[in-house]
């Protein structure tokens, strides 16, 4: 598998000012045609620096992509770098020259005599040209590694990404991007997944697990080498997902409330939502999904005690004795959206997400949530330890998102799972 380094240049990379996108971008492009990327540079506007940096990653990568510094400014010192860097002389380059004069005269701008610095290039430089700028692009060959040089502009840059380097690197690489497969899972931590799959699945050496943690949920996108690698991937995918079971909500580029949509819509179901703690997070996860309102009946933040009698039938007297955050509110909640909204489901949130408000018996982060299915109530009652209100609402939103979808797919609102059940589950009726 060919190699890629990336350098990015400009002081004001290293003082924060900007942030590097043009390293991500290039990471992409290459990552999409199958070149493995293994080191990314940022180096300031230095010459000795960038020689330093653009002979070094040229004794190891097929490919390196440098970005920033093309320009007319004084600041702008890479083709002097790279011609320092492989012992050239800089010259006007014709082509060079006539790519900038004509950059000017398309844009009928007048030229100042100091942009015809942008086409004094190291004397063995190819031009790339520049479709949306004045600095033109070039490569030059180090040996057995090819180093292209694109201006800082991140639009210039994505727009030479695309249109000209993507086609160059293809060709003279003929690469296939690398197999893989992105599970997305919720239930279960970064560090579990990780203890348990080393444990009971490790993975061979021809494949590569990255953990993608995006709080409340993560995915693992497992990696094989080479194209033929599939079959094998896929094999040890189905391994992962028996492992997991539902765990696992999806394969690809989804998210948990699209799923959740998805799925009440082939199974004809409603919801209706009665959310006190999470403050109607878990309808806007929802509504935030283009079509959902073929499925999402109502939402109401019920609040006070007040609202939760009066919006949804909750006895006030059930309040006073066992308090607004409880097992029994949680499940009259639910089933009083349910009843009232028609729904297939109801789903009722209560609980503390602080920071202040816990008790010894009911800390910051106690959560109740039921789930009213058309056969049966469900309550799953837990503590959230997490640091900021927002995390313990999120957390409260997906856990709810996910009872709903657990329910859709096996009749019960709990993860099923051989080696990682949802044991907080305190009460059916
Ligand atoms: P120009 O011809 O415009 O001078 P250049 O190739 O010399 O182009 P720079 O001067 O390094 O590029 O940067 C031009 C602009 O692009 C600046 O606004 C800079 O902040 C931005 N830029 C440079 N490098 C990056 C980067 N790695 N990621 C995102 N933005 C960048
Ligand atoms: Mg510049």
């Amino acid at each position: 598998m060919a190699t890629a380094e990336i350098i990015t240049i400009g002081n004001e990379l290293l003082s924060g000012r900007t942030i590097d996108s043009n390293a991500a971008a290039a990471a992409k492009v290459l990552t999409e045609l199958g070149i493995a990327v293994f080191r990314r540079l940022s180096v300031g506007d230095d010459v000795p620096l960038i020689a330093l940096a653009l002979r070094d990653a040229a004794s190891r990568a097929d490919v390196v992509i440098v970005s920033g510094g093309l320009g007319p400014t004084s600041d702008d010192l890479t083709a002097a770098a790279a011609a320092e860097a492989f012992g050239q002389e800089l010259r006007l380059l014709p082509e060079a020259e006539a790519h900038v004069r004509n950059a000017f005269a398309r844009r009928n701008l007048p030229m100042a005599a100091v942009n015809l610095k942008q086409a004094v290039l190291p004397a063995a430089a190819a031009v790339l040209g520049n479709p949306s700028g004045t600095a033109p692009a070039f490569t030059m060959e180090h040996g057995s590694s090819l180093l292209v040089f694109l201006p800082g502009v991140p639009h210039e840059l994505e727009a030479l990404l695309r249109e000209r380097v993507g086609p160059l690197l293809r060709n003279r690489f003929s690469s296939q991007p690398r197999p893989s497969v992105t599970l997305r899972l919720f239930g279960i931590g970064e560090s579990m997944l990780a203890e348990l799959l080393g444990r009971l699945l490790p993975p061979p050496p021809w494949l590569t697990l990255s953990y993608l943690p995006h709080f409340p949920d993560l995915s693992l996108i497992l990696s094989a080498r080479e194209p033929a690698d599939q079959p094998r991937l896929e094999h040890h995918v189905a391994k992962t997902e028996a492992l997991l079971g539902h765990v696992v909500y999806a394969r690809g580029e989804t998210t948990l409330p699209q799923v959740v949509i998805d799925m009440l819509q082939r199974e004809q179901a409603t919801v209706a939502l009665a959310e006190s703690c999470t403050g109607g997070l878990v309808a806007k996860l929802l509504t935030d999904i283009s079509g959902s309102s073929c499925c999402v009946e109502s939402g109401a933040v019920t609040y006070s005690n007040a609202a939760k009698t009066r919006m949804l039938g909750v006895p006030a007297d059930v309040i006073a004795t066992y308090g607004a955050v409880s097992d029994p509110v949680a499940r009259l909640m639910a089933e009083g959206a349910r009843t009232r909204a028609e729904t297939t489901y109801g789903i009722g949130i209560t609980g503390i997400a602080g920071p202040s408000g816990g008790t010894p018996e009911k800390p910051v982060g106690t959560v109740f949530i039921s789930l009213a299915a058309p056969e049966e109530t469900y309550v799953l009652a837990f503590t959230n330890n997490f640091p900021t209100r927002s995390a313990i609402r999120y957390m409260a939103a997906f856990r709810a998102l996910s009872a709903l979808l657990q329910h859709l797919k096996t009749g019960a609102p709990w993860i099923v799972s051989p080696t990682t059940a949802d044991r907080s589950a305190t009460s059916t009726s």
